[in-house]
């Protein structure tokens, strides 16, 4: 592919809820425009966009992909989404580096869940869109009852520039609006506007052109006078219109039958911005510690965003970059502004799906990869020492769902540590954390697919087998009473002996304020040189309480008396009766368990309050607010953390994915006896088991 000029690129995003046909969409348009020779089909696992094992697997895209054509004179790099919400990280990484979207709708299931989640994303960043309505060949398809779910939905600036002619098993083509012509076939041949449709088409056009003129003060008054507006001034204004955001074009198609796409493709050269056409962007000087505008030329300095980092065990990390003003060439150095480092760059690659084309320079505007870069993260502007311009990162959202991750074998264990990081780094909506209470370590990501790939990531790349667990409870023990314990550990068995006595203390301390250790012995009853191995033998035994062999906590244990003998005392003596002497004392002081309790902040359509409340009273939550606002009900709540492990699952199910929600640690709580005697007998029949 040789070099594109910016004004004749076109970055766009295809966005849509799960299955409604971004991957086949993308597919037809590398077919029409002869990227590709053979159009590949999801259901057969060989389209261009979806070529890794776990989204053949399951027929859904995990990955960005990038999907450069030719379209007349123009570049479409086409940004391939997964529409499963586990993978927002991808589908905030494709809204970064995208001039406008492309929001796909099935004309059967019309507008879903996902689909309102695309479009808040790209009204928060506001792209210029595109709807595309798709499977008109399907049975039940109807673009009329779509495109009004679609107004109602979504907005009534969602206007038509086509409407189709026939519909499911008679589908045949489009008329298309402006131009007053109807196209039949495949490829697409002029046709009769069917004499059923004229009326339509009429109305249809009028609405059209009266919503676009809008955009331009000179021709609405023009339209308003009754003067006749050309097809190429309608044009215009419908690429102004849709910039600003006014009108939203709708298309509509069959990507599987590929019927009606290229009209698509010349909607988006025609329509959206190119990266000189867009929205002014800024990013920050380093050295000057301003805001700049970025002029989209490949003779400015260079500013290349790193949007996404994978990790192929072959090759190695590749770093995809958008370039949004310079050149970047191939065998030259650039620095990384953020690492405040240079970069040595290889080879650069324009990337179809898994395929790979060299390329001596990639210009401002182009969208570009590169392997093996040292420093260089997701997030990292690639610019040059001298200007150094830096980008603002992506804003992932958080994770919401966690799995303790068990290794299948010690090899595993042995290469966790160095791979799990390395995933970590292609998405970061996964985090791993090392939980030392209770001696696992958790992988953190957005939901159980999401997770479930991740593992399937870990073997197939990294050869690392692993089981992914419901991570256990970090709970914990205290006591509700003060007690004194007193244990002498004498054994005499010929020749040196073993004498450690000690007197302890213990009492409650208020909640969160932990464990503690003093001695007040008088008169040397243990000598000085013991009290250390007293305070050990406390400590180490307090981190296997003896309910449930959870750490003890919020108690306060004084050493207050003891003995010792001239030739049997030792530290290890003094060590076994302090340890001894704790356990004696917990059992004797009201012990008790506690679990950590977590402030949820859940926010949902405001018509499921009740049973999202509902739900909360089941899990032991108790609600402390609730802010209503535009159509969702924003509630406050605390819960125990045992209760809300997978909440992530339970409320996408609740609300089919419409609810939203964070947690964070607050405090530890006691455990109500009934269940503590539960986990208390669950935990002793697993260690018996063992
Ligand atoms: P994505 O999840 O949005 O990428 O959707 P896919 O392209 O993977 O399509 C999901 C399913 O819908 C697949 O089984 C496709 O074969 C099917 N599909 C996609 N486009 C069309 C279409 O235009 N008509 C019909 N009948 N099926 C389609």
């Amino acid at each position: 592919m040789h070099h594109f000029e910016p004004d004749k690129i076109r970055n766009v995003v295809l966005l849509s809820h799960s299955g409604a046909g971004k991957t086949s969409l993308a597919e037809a348009m590398l077919f029409d425009s002869g990227a590709i020779s053979r159009l590949g089909s999801v259901t057969d696992g060989t389209t261009t966009s979806d070529y890794d094992p776990p989204e053949i697997k399951r027929y859904i895209s995990v990955n960005l992909s990038l999907l450069p054509c030719q379209w007349k004179d123009c570049k479409l790099n086409l940004l391939d989404t997964p529409g499963y919400s586990d993978f927002v990280a991808e589908v905030k990484a494709g809204l970064a580096v995208s001039e406008a979207a492309i929001i796909m709708v099935c004309a059967v299931s019309m507008v879903e869940v996902g689909t309102e989640q695309v479009w808040r994303y790209t009204g928060e960043a506001k792209l210029p869109r595109l709807i595309f309505v798709n499977k008109m060949d399907r049975d039940n398809a109807n673009f009329f009852n779509t495109l009004k779910d679609i107004q109602t939905k979504l907005g009534a600036r969602c206007l038509p520039l086509q409407l189709p002619i026939g519909s499911q098993k008679d589908f045949q083509g489009i008329v298309d609006l402006v131009t007053r012509k109807a196209y039949t076939g495949n490829p697409l041949k002029e046709a009769e506007i069917p004499s059923n449709l004229k009326g339509d088409v009429d109305s249809y056009r009028e609405k059209l052109v009266e919503a676009v003129v809008e955009a331009d003060d000179e021709l609405i008054t023009k339209y308003l006078d009754g003067e006749e507006i050309s097809e190429e001034q309608i044009h215009r204004c419908i690429k102004e219109a849709t910039r600003l955001g006014k009108v939203v074009p709708v298309l509509l198609g069959s990507a599987l039958k590929n019927t009606a796409v290229t009209p698509l493709m010349d909607a988006i050269r025609d329509y959206m911005p190119s990266p000189k056409e867009r929205a002014e962007l800024k990013a920050t000087n380093a050295s000057k510690g301003a805001d700049e505008v970025i002029e989209p030329v490949s003779g400015a300095p260079l500013s290349a965003f790193v949007f996404k980092t994978t990790n192929d065990p072959r090759v190695g990390k590749f770093s995809y970059f958008r370039v949004y003003s310079g050149t970047i060439s191939s065998n030259s150095q650039v620095w990384n502004v953020n690492k405040g480092a240079t970069e040595r760059i290889g080879q650069l690659f324009i990337l179809r799906g898994k395929t790979q084309e060299a390329t001596p320079q990639i210009g401002a505007g182009d969208i570009g990869a590169v392997t093996k870069l040292a420093s260089t993260n997701t997030g990292d502007t690639l610019g040059s020492r001298e200007h150094p311009l830096k980008f603002a990162q992506i804003e992932f959202p958080a994770p919401l769902l966690s799995m303790a991750v068990h290794p299948k074998s010690r090899g595993d264990l042995d290469k966790m540590s160095t791979v799990l990081p390395r995933i970590c780094e292609e998405d970061f909506t996964l985090k791993v954390q090392r939980e030392a209470d209770i001696g696992e370590i958790l992988l953190w990501g957005m939901g159980e697919t999401h997770l479930d790939v991740a593992a399937e990531k870990l073997s197939s790349k990294f050869g690392v087998d692993v089981n992914l667990q419901r991570p256990k409870v970090p709970y914990k023990e205290t006591i509700n009473a003060q007690t004194e314990a007193e244990y002498k550990h004498k054994k005499q068995t010929g020749g040196h002996g073993q004498y450690g006595h000690v007197v302890l203390e213990l009492e409650p301390k208020p909640r969160g304020t932990g464990f503690e250790f003093t001695e007040k012995v008088v008169g040397g009853a243990v000598p000085r040189n013991y009290i250390p191995a007293v305070e050990k033998g406390v400590n180490e035994a307090r981190m296997e309480g003896i309910l449930g062999g959870y750490p003890v906590v919020d108690v306060r244990v004084t050493l207050i008396d003891g003995s010792s003998h001239p030739v049997d005392s030792s530290e290890m003596a003094f060590k076994i009766a302090a340890a001894q002497a704790l356990k004696k004392g917990m059992a004797e002081a009201q012990p008790v368990l506690l679990e950590p309790i977590v402030n949820m902040t859940i926010t949902v359509p405001d018509t499921l309050t009740g049973e999202i409340i509902g739900d909360l009273n089941t899990k032991r939550g108790r609600v402390s607010g609730m802010n209503p606002g535009d159509g969702v009900n924003v509630i406050q709540a605390q819960a125990p953390l045992a209760e809300v492990q997978r909440y992530a699952v339970d409320l996408r199910s609740m609300t089919q994915g419409r609810g939203t929600f964070t947690t964070e640690f607050n405090h530890y709580e006691e455990v109500p006896a009934q269940i503590a005697q539960k986990i208390i007998a669950q935990k002793t029949s697993q260690k018996a088991a063992v």
